[in-house]
Formats: structure tokens, sequence, C-alpha cells
């Protein structure tokens, strides 16, 4: 059976494989179609179809764009898109920058409450100084000792209203599905179960996302139980969306999902890998 994931993470952002080393990993679990979607940076792109080319396997290049939508952050993948684009590399460019203050505020608010260095310990966990997460300061609070596990960090610190979170201004939709069209891709929203809006919040966000351009939605994720995915497979009938599914992962050991392992799609839904390529 053809397995596609199309959704996944290397050290260009939260990832623990380098973008070749992700790659190969894919290749080995049978992933016939692999997207690299870092979030808000494609610099791992040309390293990983580079590996993907030597194995045979089919890639697509992609990016995963932090947006914020009303008050909610919300995850939006781009799928096929030209690395070499102007308008994208701009906007992530500009992202990015929000992100490194971001990070400089989440290291203050820790400091606030007793714990010391963690904006210095998580940007040495992050390959990419330009790209410093949540999920470093994560491993920084586990590698610390203060917490014994990823989700513990978040649980305790670093989710929505623990003390650790700073709430930060993202790209708005329509920014994040313009840099991505302009760039020749997809827009899809990522794993819609994350974000906890209920159907009519949903619902309002599918309009808004549809109406400046989105083309498509994940229904099978690696953050998505199986009634989440039909829930989702509605929505995409309802809105006349394409269907995407991938793991979302980040890697060995911290991902519950490994590359390759999110539930097939439906057989109704057209798959968003009909119009790559
Ligand atoms: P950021 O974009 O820096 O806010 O980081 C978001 C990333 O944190 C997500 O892409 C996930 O990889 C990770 N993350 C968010 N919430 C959790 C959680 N509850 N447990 C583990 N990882 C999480
Ligand atoms: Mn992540
Ligand atoms: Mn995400
Ligand atoms: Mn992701």
């Amino acid at each position: 059976m053809f397995c596609a994931d199309l959704h996944s993470h290397s050290t260009v952002s939260d990832g623990l494989l380098a973008p070749a080393a992700l790659v190969g990993r894919a290749a080995s679990r049978g992933v016939d179609l692999l997207a690299l979607t870092d979030h808000d940076d494609i610099g791992g792109l040309a390293e990983a179809r580079a590996a993907a080319d030597a194995l045979g396997m089919d890639f697509v290049d992609g990016v995963e764009i932090s947006v914020s939508w009303r008050d909610s952050t919300v995850h939006v993948v781009g799928l096929g898109v030209d690395p070499g684009s102007e308008a994208l590399r701009e906007g992530l460019a500009r992202i990015r920058d929000g992100r490194a203050g971001r990070a400089r505020r989440m290291g203050e608010a820790l400091a606030a409450i007793g714990i010391r260095g963690a904006l210095e310990g998580a940007s040495a966990l992050a390959a990419n100084p330009e790209l410093v997460s949540r999920t470093h300061f994560a491993r920084f609070l586990v590698g610390t000792g203060i917490v014994p596990g990823v989700r513990e960090a978040f649980d305790r610190y670093l989710a929505r209203g623990r003390p650790g979170y700073v709430s930060h201004r993202w790209a708005e939709p329509a920014e994040a599905v313009g840099w991505i069209r302009a760039a020749g891709g997809i827009a899809v929203l990522a794993h819609p179960g994350r974000y906890r809006l209920g159907e009519r919040g949903l619902d309002q966000l599918l309009a808004e996302f549809k109406d400046c351009g989105g083309g498509a939605i994940e229904v099978s994720s690696g953050s998505h139980s199986d009634g989440e995915a039909r829930t989702f497979a509605r929505a995409a009938r309802r809105f006349g969306l394409l269907a995407s599914l991938g793991s979302d992962f980040h890697g060995p050991g911290e991902s519950l999902t490994d590359l390759g392992c999110a539930a097939p799609l439906p057989d109704d839904l057209a798959p968003v890998w009909t119009r790559l390529c």
C-alpha cells in the first residue's frame, strides 16, 4: 500500500534528527512520499531532497508556519513550496525574528520563578540558532532534572497558562497562506484536533482559511484519535478541502507516532498528494 507522510520535523526546527537522517529513517520504514515541514524555516529542504533522491524516495518541500488566529495559535503547513520563493523566505524570516524575541521573554518568565539560564540552555540545544522553540525549553527542563519528561515540562511550565508561557503574535492566517501560495504550494490546516476550538470555532476557522486560499486539512495526524480523524474528514467534505496526513514526527523516543504511521485516509476524500509533484 502507498504510504505518504506529509508532516515531519528535523533539527532545523525542533526535531531530533538531521534532515538526511530523517529521510533515511522514513525510507527504512517504508514511506513512499515524505514532506519535511520544519517550523518557520525551510533550511533543511535541500539536504532532505538530496537524501531522498539518493534513496529513490519521493519528496515534497514543506514548511509549518506558526499563525495567530483570534487568541489561538494554529499551524499552517505548506506543501510543494518553492524553497527559492522570496515572498516565503521573507515571511518566514520575519516570523523567526519574532520567535527570537519570544524566546528571550520565555527565559525571563522562567527566571522570575527561579529557573535560571533557560534561554541559554534551550539555545544550546537548538541546532538552528534562529529556531528556538518551546520544545528546546522543554528539553532543557528535562536535562536539568526539573521535570521527568517533555510532556511534564509542557504541562507544568510551557503550556498556555503555565508560568513559562508568554503570549505572542505570529503570522495572520491570510499572510501565511499567501506566502505558501506565492511559493506555488498548497496550504494545509495542521492537526486541527490540537486547537480545542469546538465545532463552531473550527467551522469559523475553516471558513476563513478557505476564504483566504487554504486548500487542505490534516485529517489523519499523529496527534488525532480515530474519532477526531472522522470529525475532520467530515470537515474536509463540508468545506471542499483536500485531505492530508502526517505523523508530525519529532524524534525517536519523543514522538508517540513514528514516521509513516498516521492512519490511512477515508477512500472518498481527495488526498492532497494528487495535486503535488
Ligand atoms: P513553539 O512553536 O515554539 O511554541 O513550540 C511548539 C512545539 O512544541 C510543537 O510543535 C510541539 O512540537 C511541541 N509541543 C507543544 N505542546 C506540547 C505538549 N503538550 N507536549 C509535547 N510537545 C508539545
Ligand atoms: Mn514541533
Ligand atoms: Mn504543529
Ligand atoms: Mn509539526
